[in-house]
């Protein structure tokens, strides 16, 4: 069965909605330890085989640090972090921050804990081809 899972940062200018064959209570969210994750604190969450949309009426801000790899999606009214992109073998790949959907309230696994600080940007693309997921980017009309 496919889900849809919707939501949007705090403001609504950037919506996000998921396609995922996951329920909301088998969503497990991750909690990365990187320093620009503990300052936010998202609930990552991917899914190689489902697909999200983000469709935003303010275009994103854009933050990189690090290997410069990803693109943090940021609202620039609102200021919560909505997802991370990046692209791989020419194809959009996200996570997102659990935190905006409408129905967080319904997974409450508690959130796993990555650490992704020893590897080097090889094995990094690498792990974000096996378990980001396609992403695309929509301006709200
Ligand atoms: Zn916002």
């Amino acid at each position: 069965m496919r889900f849809k899972h919707s939501g949007a940062c705090h403001c609504g200018a950037i919506g996000v909605a998921l396609s995922t064959d996951l329920a909301a209570h088998e969503i497990a969210p991750r909690a990365c330890g990187c320093d620009f994750c503990l300052k936010h604190r998202p609930n990552w969450f991917s899914d190689r085989s489902g697909h999200l949309t983000i469709i935003h009426s303010i275009t994103p801000n854009r933050y990189r640090f690090g290997t410069q790899t990803a693109d943090f999606l940021i609202c620039p009214n609102c200021g919560v972090v909505v997802a991370a992109v990046c692209e791989s073998d020419g194809e959009a790949l996200g996570v997102f921050n659990l935190n905006c959907l409408e129905a967080n309230h319904d997974w409450s696994q508690r959130a796993v804990s990555v650490d992704f600080d020893g590897e080097d940007t090889g094995d990094r693309l690498a792990r974000r081809a096996a378990n980001w997921m396609p992403v695309a980017l929509k301006d709200a009309d």
